[in-house]
């Protein structure tokens, strides 16, 4: 039976959900929905961990794609997981595992605080899986130039901005990823936005001043920021940014930037932030044409190695014309369910899971469609919106993804609750009643609701 080496820490959420936590930090919360929902740690009869899955399919896929990062991420938790195995879960010996005690629940164990992290690159964001296309040529190019010589050009900083799920996140790691193989820099940062708020307010309230936190970035040859635009309203954060960004520039160090939509349209940002964003390189990223979807979609099959009909191709493309992450979302969704129902990949069998989806979309807005799209913007899973964690990064997401069910929907509020973890009607009602009474005085949440709105609209 495999033993964390923390194992006498006792924390509140299983070994399996941590597990998860950190899969998710390498591979973003999509795959993570799609590949590891239906999974679970257990054991061998000989003690080695294992993850059930539910076919054999499955368990093909994810041993062959995502071993390294369970790998890792359970041994980060003291969790030897050399012999992992990847299981169907009808073998015959999860029975046996039934006659012994339950084993995945009573390994609890302390969880790992985050430190800002250097060289820890999501595997598959480099530029060669990067899709070049008219709507990103630009931007692509100035990454490139970046990474090879950073500090070294013109674009300093360089920031990148476009709508979600187009690839700003992926080409700061390809950054990264590049100057760190080529040896380019040497202390590389990538942070998010999120990460950086928290970890400055976490800073203040344990030295109780800020002197000092722009220290932590003093050697940085190489800082990579995802997001700004969550700095929006944020002025202490922004000083504190401001003041690490001009230090490292002063120094010939490289800063790339992103953000959901260009830098001067931010609201409540310090000007001169704005203006030393000016004074390097602004560029955008627009979604890609039919041409570069297919292109897009071709490059992902071609990577997990399945055969993918031309027809089928231009079908997913001519369908999905949002974004890329919905693209990717929607091979991978096709890929799965013609695996689990163990049909080939043609064009009627994903005419026929369109033609799912199309029917759903046309019964007016769902419940479950809003809680895509808050998961979607706020960047986290429809598992956590769902969820009964507290966390802010979740708890704010939740509570607006009510708000605007209670908005768009006729739903009543027992079904929402229901959708939402199978809360109480009344959460619900106090859910809505502070979102309209935080909306009058925050004017960064009323501005992503806007957004959120107008996201709805056309598809109720
Ligand atoms: P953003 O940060 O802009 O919201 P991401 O970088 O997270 O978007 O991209 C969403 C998904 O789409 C990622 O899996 C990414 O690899 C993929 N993607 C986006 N643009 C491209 C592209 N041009 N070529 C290949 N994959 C892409
Ligand atoms: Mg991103």
């Amino acid at each position: 039976m495999f033993i964390t080496q923390e194992s006498s820490h006792q924390s509140q959420q299983p070994v399996w959900q941590q597990c998860l936590e950190r899969i998710e930090d390498k591979i973003g919360p999509h795959r993570l929905e799609t590949w590891f929902r239906t999974t679970n740690l257990s054991s061998t009869p000989e003690g080695n961990p294992c993850i059930e899955v539910p076919n054999q399919f499955l368990a093909d896929f994810i041993e062959e794609h995502f071993c390294g990062i369970i790998q890792d991420a359970l041994s980060d938790l003291g969790i030897n997981a050399k012999a992992l195995t990847f299981v169907p879960i009808k073998k015959e010996w999860t029975i046996l595992k039934q006659q012994n005690e339950p084993i995945a629940e009573p390994y609890r164990i302390k969880p790992v605080k985050k430190l800002i992290n250097t060289h820890s690159f999501h595997p598959d964001y480099t530029f060669d899986t990067f899709v070049v296309g008219e709507s990103n040529r630009f931007a692509y190019a100035t990454c490139l130039a970046v990474a090879e010589a950073p500090g070294k050009t013109s674009f300093n900083p360089l920031t990148i901005h476009g709508g979600t799920g187009l690839g700003k996140t992926h080409l700061l790691q390809a950054i990264g990823h590049f100057a760190h193989i080529e040896g380019t820099a040497e202390n590389i940062v990538y942070i998010t936005s999120q990460e950086f708020i928290n970890q400055y307010i976490n800073y203040v309230k344990n030295k109780k001043e800020s002197e000092t936190f722009y220290k932590k970035f003093s050697g940085v040859d190489l800082l990579l920021i995802d997001d700004i635009h969550f700095f929006s309203g944020k002025p202490s954060t922004q000083k504190e940014f401001y003041r690490i960004f001009n230090r490292l520039l002063l120094q010939n160090k490289q800063i790339v930037l992103s953000s959901d939509r260009a830098p001067e349209t931010i609201p409540d940002m310090m000007e001169h932030i704005i203006n030393r964003f000016m004074g390097g390189l602004i560029t955008d990223i627009q979604p890609p044409n039919f041409e570069t979807r297919i292109a897009i979609l071709k490059k992902k099959a071609e990577t997990d190695r399945i055969s993918l009909p031309d027809q089928v191709v231009q079908f997913i493309a001519s369908q999905v014309t949002s974004n890329v992450r919905e693209l990717e979302g929607t091979l991978i969704r096709l890929i799965a369910s013609a695996s689990f129902n163990g049909k080939e990949i043609t064009l009627e069998a994903a005419q026929e899971i369109f033609g799912d989806a199309m029917n759903r979309n046309q019964q007016r807005l769902t419940i479950q469609i809003i809680q895509k799209k808050v998961a979607e913007y706020f960047d986290i899973t429809l598992n956590q919106i769902r969820a009964h964690t507290r966390k802010r990064n979740v708890a704010v997401p939740r509570n607006i993804a009510m708000y605007l069910c209670k908005k768009w929907t006729k739903q009543a509020l027992r079904t929402i609750g229901l959708d939402f973890g199978g809360r109480d009607y009344s959460t619900v009602i106090h859910a809505c009643k502070k979102i309209e009474a935080d909306l009058l005085k925050d004017k960064v949440l009323s501005d992503q609701i806007k957004i959120l709105d107008a996201v709805l609209k056309p598809l109720a």
